[in-house]
């Protein structure tokens, strides 16, 4: 059973109440932020106050939904109404959202418990959570190793057993590689599955919001909830949503999984070559046919995503400067002197370069050197997809090429950080879904992570895959040691 479906079944066979489930995670949380500092706020007095309520349905006999009651912890990046957000920057420290991300409102109107805000590299950009300004996140499995990002929070949450599931936000893999470092499963939707109202934009044309969970079943559970078409988000789908579940079936049989064959080669890890051999043949035991394919454009996604997504990132940024909200220098004695200031103060290091990089990509003399000529390799890394899918059903590769880096290993290196994304951005840049879940561990414990690629709005297809293969191995079921 799933953790949504034991705490659901607890619930309703009045086992344990709202409550007590809540005050768990909350004692959880308190027992171990000290070492992980997964948030960076915590909502107790509030999700005790929900699940008051709650256990006030279940007390008059009142149907309980499936998400009734459940705990989960939401990427500080995701507005919420009273609730600081802060994008884990200075200049949004004491930012308090006056509206709702849809995302969250959805949550609360399915009965959901909200634990807190999970903390991330600043402003979504990066692949460690080291770039939070307030402080990074430790790994589960290994305290002193990173649990990647952008959503490291969110993912160190779920995998140290601090909520029951988390979202996360992802532009270029933030929400598969950490789940890839942390060992769950991590689903980046198709572009515009989710709405993004309420989510601080970093680069709109890739953002995507979506779950993390312990298993396949939960994160298809959380997709439903969230997912569906919204007015308020000019980029949302008119999509009907299907109720996830009924896709989980545990074989394979006549399913076309295509290798990407760039994937493959150097630059992967022993560990990581090894287990990814394994899942193959183990997909194949399934019943599935495995095809190799290539996308000869798929390296290219790097370099094209650090031109479109600072591009994006620069304009979507200009907003901070100091007038309408968040932080303000107030030393400042003219108003340029103020701009510069608050914005010099407010953002990190790896903000300002991006906003750099974005404002010289988009300038009129280099605009058609650079981002138009981005966004033409996109259309051709979408091309290689397409061609992709007319022969198979859906396409595996690694979630990244190593497992969990040491804390402080890639910092001084943007470069070498940027890599950790090589096999996540091409996703993000054809606005198609990827899932990452568990397919074993290297020699030193750290879990390693198998992502399947799926065409435009055949999530159905990535559950089904990635559930059938959960099914037959033992992966999901290991928790990290020495936490409690
Ligand atoms: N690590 C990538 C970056 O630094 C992706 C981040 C993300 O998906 N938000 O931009």
């Amino acid at each position: 059973m799933s953790v949504i479906q034991e705490l659901h079944r607890q619930l309703t066979g009045k086992e344990r109440s709202a409550t007590e489930i809540t005050q768990a995670y909350l004692d959880r949380i308190a027992a171990l932020e000290p070492r992980l500092h997964s948030f960076l706020t915590i909502t107790g007095d509030r999700a005790l106050e929900q699940a008051a309520a709650i256990d006030k349905k279940i007390a008059a006999g009142e149907p309980l939904g499936p998400l009734e009651g459940i705990p989960i912890a939401l990427k500080d990046n995701l507005c919420t109404q009273g609730v600081k957000t802060t994008c884990a920057s200075r200049i949004l420290e004491n930012f308090i959202p006056p509206y709702e991300s849809t995302v969250t409102q959805k949550l609360q109107q399915a009965g959901t418990i909200s634990l807190g805000k999970t903390n991330l590299d600043e402003f979504a950009m990066g692949s460690s959570t080291e770039n939070s300004a307030f402080g990074s996140t430790a790994n589960p499995w290994a305290i002193d190793r990173v649990p990647g990002g952008s959503s490291g929070g969110s993912a160190a949450a779920v995998a140290a057993g601090e909520c029951a599931v988390a979202l996360g936000s992802d532009t270029g893999g933030s929400i598969r590689q950490p789940a890839s470092f942390c060992g769950v499963v991590g689903l980046k939707p198709t572009y515009g599955l989710v709405s993004r109202y309420g989510l601080v934009a970093y680069a709109s044309s890739l953002d995507q919001i979506g779950p993390l969970a312990t298993t396949v079943t939960d994160a298809a559970i959380l997709l439903g909830a969230i997912a569906g078409h919204d007015p308020q988000d000019a980029t949302s789908l008119k999509a009907a949503v299907p109720n996830y579940t009924q896709y989980l079936k545990p074989s394979l049989e006549g399913i076309r999984i295509g290798v990407i064959q760039e994937t493959l080669g150097d630059g992967l890890s022993a560990p990581v070559a090894t287990a990814m051999d394994l899942a193959l043949k183990e997909l194949e035991n399934l019943g599935a046919t495995l095809h190799p394919i290539s996308c000869p454009r798929f390296a290219y996604g790097l370099p094209t995503y650090y031109i479109i997504a600072p591009s994006e990132a620069s304009a979507n940024l200009a907003r901070y400067d100091g007038v309408n909200y968040g932080y303000r220098d107030d030393t400042a004695n003219s108003l340029l002197d103020m701009y510069t200031k608050t914005r010099a103060q407010g953002f990190g290091p790896e903000v300002k370069r991006r906003i750099m990089i974005g404002t010289y990509a988009l300038s009129a003399g280099y605009y058609d050197a650079y981002y138009l000529r981005a966004q033409k390799v996109r259309t051709l890394i979408k091309e290689d997809f397409e061609t992709a899918f007319q022969e198979v059903d859906v396409l595996v590769c690694p979630t990244s090429p190593t497992t969990a880096f040491k804390a402080g290993e890639k910092t001084a290196d943007p470069l070498s950080m940027y890599l950790s994304d090589l096999m996540t951005i091409p996703v993000n840049l054809a606005g198609l879904p990827g899932l990452s879940l568990p397919c074993g561990f290297d020699s030193e414990g750290l879990p390693i992570g198998l992502q399947l690629i799926g065409n435009a709005l055949r999530e159905d297809v990535l559950f089904h895959v990635a559930y059938a293969y959960e099914q037959a191995t033992p992966w999901h079921s290991k928790q990290p040691e020495g936490l409690s």
